[in-house]
């Protein structure tokens, strides 16, 4: 029978990509869509860390099953690092992607070029049916915010994330180039050792 590992993430958007990005490992990846009434977790911590580690402890908890906790955001230098832990919510309504991509460039609107650089970060925990947290992991990517929305893939502010090599925005690029760049594929990248092992020593 294949290892469960739980995605601790109700943005569905999110999920997919997990999902694509560790698909060919012999794990059975599942989401909180079949345990309707997992807790919903408070992301109130004041880091990417806290947050991610306190949604694999706590479903871990509940659940009493290996659970992928992941936290991201986007980090804007020139605004002092925001929109950070709070990405998800920046324009007030939590997931409201639109009113959040407008709101960062209206704050940015003044801003020239060269100050426009952002990155983002993704935090992936794993814990274990115990509740212990067993790994922790970090992902970066690098690029700049766009003055207007360029194309549709992805979520949140991939249509405004430029990545200077390609010349388009995460918005425009395929999922397949997402995924060779992004902080999600670098953070799961670094996981994916550490779940091989746990696979082989059958400790799943
Ligand atoms: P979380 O569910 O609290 O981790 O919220 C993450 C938020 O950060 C999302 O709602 C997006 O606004 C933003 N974000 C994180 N990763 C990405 C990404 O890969 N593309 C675009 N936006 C992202």
């Amino acid at each position: 029978m294949a290892m469960l590992l739980v995605i601790g993430s109700r943005n569905r958007k999110k999920r997919e990509e997990i999902r694509e990005i560790l698909g060919d490992l012999p794990l059975d990846l599942c989401d909180l869509t079949s345990w309707p009434d997992a807790p919903e977790v408070v992301e109130d911590g004041a880091t990417f860390a806290e947050n991610a580690c306190k949604k694999a402890v706590e479903l871990a908890r509940y659940l009493g099953q290996w659970v992928l906790g992941e936290d991201s955001g986007l980090v804007v230098p020139a605004l002092g690092g925001r929109p950070g832990v709070y990405s998800a919510r920046y324009a007030g309504k939590q997931g409201d992607d639109a009113a959040n991509n407008a709101r960062l460039l209206a704050e940015l609107a003044s801003l020239p070029d060269d100050r426009r650089a952002a990155y983002y970060v993704c935090i992936a925990a794993l814990a274990d049916p115990t509740a212990q947290v067993r790994a922790v992991v970090e992902g970066r990517c690098h690029g700049f915010i766009t003055r207007e929305l360029r194309g549709n893939g992805g979520f949140g502010y991939d249509p405004l994330f430029l990545i200077p090599e390609y010349h388009r925005t995460f918005g425009e690029l395929s999922p397949r180039v997402k995924h060779a760049l992004s902080h999600r594929a670098r953070a799961l990248a670094q996981l994916r050792p550490v779940l091989l092992k746990t696979i082989r020593s059958s400790e799943f």
